[in-house]
């Protein structure tokens, strides 16, 4: 009688070749073993993913290195919680994943540069990659953890327009949404609808996205969006709403970056690859580290939208 038991899907016990492929080499797909990236060259140490600080309570009104400077309000409740949540530390190897491997042929995501404009056009289906089933099924490991989140990824209509030359100002607050990804997919900063540390609590699937009543989205890293190589600086992935890009989560010496190696907005600036020429650039990184993705605009954001329900 297998329903009695919900099949094990933790990422440790499920990881897939194809999956591991787009890792782009994270560290930690086994508990207690290789749990580290590589020692970052400027020896501030190693990221244990199965010992990641929750950001629970971690906003702040102003710019702070490792908080969120949200806009959305606290709105308190219950998080999902379970043996992956270890007192103030998650363990990314240890928690569920929402199984599956749903595709989206009618996935579409066009990104234009048109005088200072830069237009993004999704239906904020993910173009390169799966998602798991939604509504997370009664079979799946992680429903037992969250069994009242019933959102269906759905078609949603995408249509920003941001900086296509931003500029650095005061730091502003961010969130719900505070971007869009190179897959056509909303990013939304590091909190769930109830000011948890969305990607501790949550449960999303293999790619770190899962949809609520208004479609599917990120909070963190997404894990399936190709990002380039250990060894080099990553990939473009995304744009915030103020026009900065968000790259993954290797820096200019091509290892993991911690919060240390950025600034209080989870960026720094430096020559980035950009619409086809190198350029210094103030730029995001999408990392492991809570927030995880902005964590304050640096520049001015254009398309602010209230938290999604
Ligand atoms: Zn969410
Ligand atoms: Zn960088």
């Amino acid at each position: 009688m297998t329903g009695l038991w919900p099949r094990v899907s933790s990422r440790a016990a499920r990881l897939a070749p194809l999956l591991a492929a787009v890792l782009v080499g994270l560290p930690a797909a086994t508990p207690g073993a290789a749990a580290h990236a590589g020692a970052h060259a400027s020896g501030k140490g190693s990221l244990d993913t199965s010992a990641l600080a929750i950001g629970d309570g971690k906003r702040s009104t102003s710019p702070q290195r490792g908080y969120l400077m949200a806009c959305n309000p606290v709105i308190g409740g219950v998080a999902p919680t379970g043996p992956w949540i270890h007192g103030t530390t998650w363990s990314f190897p240890e928690k569920p994943t929402v199984s599956g491997s749903v595709s989206y042929p009618e996935a579409s995501v066009t990104i234009t540069v048109s005088g200072s404009v830069r237009r993004i056009v999704s239906n904020d289906l993910p173009v390169n990659h799966t998602t798991g089933i939604f509504p997370t099924q009664p079979s799946d490991d992680a429903y037992m953890y969250d069994p009242g989140n019933q959102g269906s990824v759905t078609a949603q209509s995408i249509d920003l327009s941001i900086p296509a030359k931003p500029k650095k100002t005061t730091p502003s607050c961010a969130g719900g949404q505070v971007g869009v990804m190179t897959s056509g997919v909303r990013l939304l900063n590091a909190f769930d609808a109830n000011g948890f540390d969305a990607a501790a609590h949550e449960m999303q699937d293999d790619c770190s996205g899962h949809p609520n009543n208004a479609g599917y989205h990120y909070h963190s890293l997404p894990l399936c969006i190709p990002s380039g190589k250990k060894g080099r600086h990553s990939k473009l992935i995304g744009w915030a709403f103020d026009g900065f890009p968000i790259y993954g989560p290797l820096g200019e010496d091509g290892e993991y970056m911690r919060n240390d190696d950025l600034d209080a907005c989870h960026g720094h600036t430096h020559k980035v690859k950009i619409d086809g020429k190198t350029k210094r650039l103030f730029h995001y990184h999408a990392t492991q580290e809570f927030p995880y993705t902005v964590g304050c605009f640096r520049g001015t954001p254009t398309a602010l939208q209230p938290p999604p329900p």
